[in-house]
């Protein structure tokens, strides 16, 4: 797989490691002496290169699994020998902070404190406040619906997205569209989020131009 994978990437953005998250039972394990699989890593440094990896594992049912922060708890991140693991982190610009309609554009690497100090500069809130933030990307938030400890006010993440830029598994890239998130039936960035953790198989949050989020402006909301 790796000669593949190092032709859409390059081999300097290819590597072989351990890769889990903060699963509580996963660590016990470690620390009794197992150790987890060593497995291939690709970073992606654009759309379609996501898209050739994700047509490409898909043609060779090989197994894709989006890496943000790795922070999660629940064992999402738990690559087996022969999957692939894409590392998120070669998305991490902020495309936009839209100070009039208090709307930012941010790519799925960007990390979720980068962004709230980002956004804060401006005097702007995101409103998200996990205790792992500092740790966290914006995919993964979104992929696992994440909450914080202002969400009784802000909102969860799902509130705060306004819209999604995804590639599905078979490399199709759906495009964000402008306009509310719902109108009849689920909203498309709902589904995504709820089945990237279940499901990671390439599904991946892209970046990206386009993902549109709701900030807030925190001196306005300030109590
Ligand atoms: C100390 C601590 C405190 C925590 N507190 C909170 C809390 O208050 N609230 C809360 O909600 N969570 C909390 N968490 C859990 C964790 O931080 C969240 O689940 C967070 O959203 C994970 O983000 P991540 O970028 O680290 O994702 P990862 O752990 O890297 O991945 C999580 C899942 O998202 C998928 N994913 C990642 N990036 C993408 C992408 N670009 N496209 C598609 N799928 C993607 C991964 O495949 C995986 O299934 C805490 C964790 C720790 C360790």
């Amino acid at each position: 797989m790796r000669p593949e994978i190092e032709k859409i990437v390059g081999a300097a953005a290819v590597d072989e490691r351990p890769v889990r998250d903060l699963w509580p039972a996963a660590t016990m394990a470690e620390r009794a002496g197992e150790t987890p699989d060593r497995v291939l890593v690709a970073r992606p440094a654009g759309r379609e290169q996501v898209v050739s990896i994700l047509r490409w594992a898909t043609a060779n049912a090989v197994i894709v699994t989006p890496l943000g922060g790795g922070s999660g708890v629940c064992g999402a991140l738990a690559p087996k020998r022969g999957e692939l693991v894409l590392d998120m982190g070669g998305f991490d610009r902020i495309l936009e902070i839209a100070e009039v309609n208090l709307v930012c554009r941010v790519e799925s690497g960007v990390n979720g404190m980068t962004l709230e100090r980002k956004l804060n500069e401006k005097g702007l809130t995101l409103g998200h406040f996990p205790s792992s933030l500092p740790g966290t990307t914006i995919g993964g938030l979104v992929s696992t619906r994440s909450s914080g400890q202002e969400s009784s006010r802000y909102g969860s993440i799902e509130d705060m997205v306004l819209s999604l830029a995804v590639v599905l598994p078979d490399g199709t890239f759906a495009a964000p569209r402008p306009g509310p998130r719902d109108a009849a039936g689920d909203a498309v960035g709902h589904q995504a989020a709820r089945h990237a953790p279940l499901r990671p198989r390439g599904l991946c949050l892209q970046p990206v131009r386009g993902r549109r989020r709701r900030v807030r402006d925190s001196d306005r909301n300030r109590r």
